[in-house]
């Protein structure tokens, strides 16, 4: 198991940037997410510490030891990758075995394979070729491969992105409580902000080649640093509305808030979609659709500030189509951001002008 640092990391491809001055730290025995859009950088984020590729610049550490001149095979990693990458002419266990092809003739061998395989659940497959097994088969035995030589860390390269909704989730939580079980340092690359929300410990998000934040995947939900991440974090997505702030004003269409922030100029609300609650008095709005999402229902609002999404918890529908009503926020709940530079204004609040508070 392995603390793994990434100090003043760069990487090109010629003249491209995939990685500007990253610097983190991931703790021994952490499960953190690399999330974020196509081509900001996740993937080369990976192979450098697998080793696959050299940085251009900076200093990988494993343990508080320098990697850089480390050869791949040396490193003692695991990675699972989105295809499985299973070689087809190979039976389960040999697919499984593979990994410990330069220790021939240790005495453990297949015991080692056999623990694995039982590990997740293939245990039954070791004679199977790739062809013979379910997508999700598949995916377990690239599990069972990556975990063979024992790690020090298992690197996830969009893992459950080939496997259908239902099996995803039974993957999610298997993998997660494997993790929990081995203690093995985990890096999952995904895009998909639910996939890190749910398993990691602390996800940095990237964007352009960089960091854009790193925290607990509430930090970035209820603290985003920037509009990027409160419009990349959550489903539904966070209402953002767009106004101009002066003076401890803000005015959204022509509606005057009151704002403790020191913003001035365009800036704009956010408003988690389940912050927003109906109320007696409020801003005052129509039902333009009626979504049934199971355990809560979204209603969809034309009000005089724009589009409002809200998240209700339950399953009865309160309002219909059509419906005159009120809503409100608890300005506690409110982000503000500066459209300028998309940056969050920290401990800034917004409420609307002589409105109750509806929480
Ligand atoms: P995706 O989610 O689509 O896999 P990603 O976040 O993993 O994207 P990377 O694959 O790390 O992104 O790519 C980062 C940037 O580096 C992109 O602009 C990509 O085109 C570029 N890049 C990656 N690998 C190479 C390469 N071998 N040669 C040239 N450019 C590359």
């Amino acid at each position: 198991m392995a603390r793994v640092e990434f100090r003043n990391i760069e990487k090109r491809f010629g003249d491209v940037t995939a990685l500007l001055d990253i610097n983190l730290t991931i703790e021994d025995g952490e499960f953190v997410a690399l999330l974020g859009p196509s081509g900001c950088g996740k993937s080369t984020s990976l192979f450098l510490l697998a080793g696959i590729y050299m940085p251009t610049d900076g200093e990988i550490l494993f343990g508080g030891h320098v990697v850089n001149e480390v050869e791949s095979r040396d490193r003692n990693v695991g990675i699972v990758f989105q295809s499985y990458a299973l070689y087809p002419h190979m039976t389960v266990r040999n697919n499984i075995k593979f990994p410990l092809r330069f220790q021939a003739g240790a005495a453990d061998l297949d015991q080692r394979v056999e623990d694995a395989a039982s590990l997740v659940h293939v245990g039954e497959l070791l004679e199977r070729r790739p062809s013979q097994l379910s997508g999700g088969q598949q995916q377990r035995v690239a599990l069972a491969r990556a975990l063979v030589k024992r790690p020090q860390l298992l690197l996830l390269d969009e893992p459950l992105s080939n496997l259908d909704a239902s099996l995803r989730l039974t993957m999610r939580t298997e993998i997660k409580e494997l993790q929990k079980q081995l203690g093995v340092t985990t890096i999952l690359v995904t895009h998909d902000q639910m996939e890190a929300t749910t398993m990691a410990d602390r996800i940095i998000c990237m964007r352009d080649g960089q960091i854009e934040q790193i925290g607990k995947p509430d930090d970035l939900y209820l603290r985003p640093s920037s509009l990027f991440i409160a419009e990349f974090i959550g489903s539904p997505p966070i209402n953002l509305l767009e106004g101009h702030a002066a003076d401890g004003v803000l005015q959204i269409n022509g509606v005057a808030f009151d704002c403790t922030a020191q913003a001035a100029g365009p800036v704009s609300v956010g408003l988690r979609p389940e912050h927003i609650a109906f109320a007696d008095r409020g801003l005052s709005a129509t039902v333009a659709h009626v979504e049934p999402m199971g355990r809560e229902v979204l209603y969809v609002l034309d009000s005089a500030v724009g589009t409002l999404r809200v998240l209700q918890s339950g399953s009865s529908i309160l309002h219909q189509r059509g419906e005159t009503v009120s809503v409100g926020f608890n300005e506690e709940n409110t982000l503000l951001f500066d459209r300028g530079t998309g940056q969050r204004f920290a401990d800034a609040r917004v409420r609307v002008a002589g409105a109750p508070d509806a929480g």
